[in-house]
């Protein structure tokens, strides 16, 4: 098999809750959908992005200078601001910046080097049952990197987790589903109309998707975020456990994770607004009332924070 390549944004060692066991996470960048909750949303676009982290910045405003398209303006009110209808992430102000300041979010990597990253912890995998997980951003849209990495796992004898939202081609699915072990798939909502409106599209592809996952073998994990006003009602949670229990033994899990906003600190570095910025956090009474409705349907299910 060549020695693919994907566009990745962080490769993350000693990850707890993107699977069983100790693992290491590879974020692969870019994703179709436009989840208003996203607490990535540097994984959204699938080409390299220009941030700031203002905390170290000095105010030189070398950035300024060396800008050719004079996007980027810096003041002791604001700190760094850069217009991003005028950037082009062309990079050209990162290197130049004494404080690191600037950098670049994203970039390609093949096959090898990130296995050589992972590999490096397989004694933790192997002594926790853990392995190497595949997240994003949307992993199927880079499925020939995907199926690449996880061959070269199994050869080592490494379990492999793909976390997805299941909308891709189904081609793309299917293409790494012979060397997934776990599936961790999200469902969002139920209702097509209500998907479109706050994840950008409907949901029939991605149902369908957890159709095909259900026949090939693989374990498959229920992801639902738990996100306030839209789908935190006892009839949403009622109507997604029932659609997990329909798909049968493949599901061993069902795990609800409370919406947060840890990611809001991520939208100011790309100068973009957080949508639910004034949504608050469900209570723990709440995670713990809605998890009975799962176990009415006698599914397995875990509140992870
Ligand atoms: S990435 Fe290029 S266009 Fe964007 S702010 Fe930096 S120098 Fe300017
Ligand atoms: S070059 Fe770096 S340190 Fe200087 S103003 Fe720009 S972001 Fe701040």
């Amino acid at each position: 098999m060549a020695n693919e390549s994907a566009m990745t944004f962080n490769v993350l060692r000693y990850t707890l809750d993107d699977g069983p066991g100790i693992r290491s996470t590879v974020f692969l960048k870019g994703c179709p959908l436009t989840c208003l909750w996203c607490a990535n949303p540097e994984s959204q676009k699938y080409a390299p992005e220009v941030v700031h982290r203002d905390v170290s910045c000095i105010k030189c405003r070398t950035c300024v200078t060396v800008c050719p398209e004079k996007a980027v303006a810096v003041s002791e009110e604001t700190g760094v601001t850069i217009d991003r209808a005028k950037c082009n992430d062309c990079g050209l102000c990162v290197d130049p910046c004494p404080t690191n300041t600037m950098q670049m979010m994203g970039r390609e990597m093949t096959v090898d080097e990130v296995f050589a990253t992972v590999e490096k912890d397989k004694l933790y995998y192997n002594n926790s049952g853990g392995g190497v997980t595949v997240s994003g951003g949307e992993p199927l849209g880079q499925p020939d990197f995907v199926l690449a990495l996880f061959a070269r796992c199994h050869e080592a004898g490494l379990n492999t987790c793909l976390d997805t939202s299941g909308f891709a081609p189904t081609e793309n699915l299917l293409k790494v589903l012979p060397e997934t072990d776990i599936l961790y798939f999200d469902i969002k909502l139920m209702d097509d109309e209500k998907h479109k409106q706050y994840v950008g599209t409907g949901n029939r592809l991605i149902q369908h998707n957890l159709e095909v996952a259900a026949g090939s073998g693989a374990e498959i994990v229920i992801r639902v975020p738990v996100l306030p006003d839209i789908n935190d009602s006892d009839a949403e949670m009622e109507s997604i456990a029932v659609r997990a229990k329909s798909l049968g033994t493949p599901v061993s899990y069902v795990h609800l994770l409370p919406f947060h906003r840890f990611g809001k600190g991520k939208y100011t570095i790309l100068d973009r607004a957080f949508a639910m910025e004034a949504a608050t956090p469900p209570s723990a009474e709440h995670m713990e009332h809605l998890k009975t409705i799962f176990e009415k349907h006698c599914l397995v299910c875990e509140i992870k924070n």
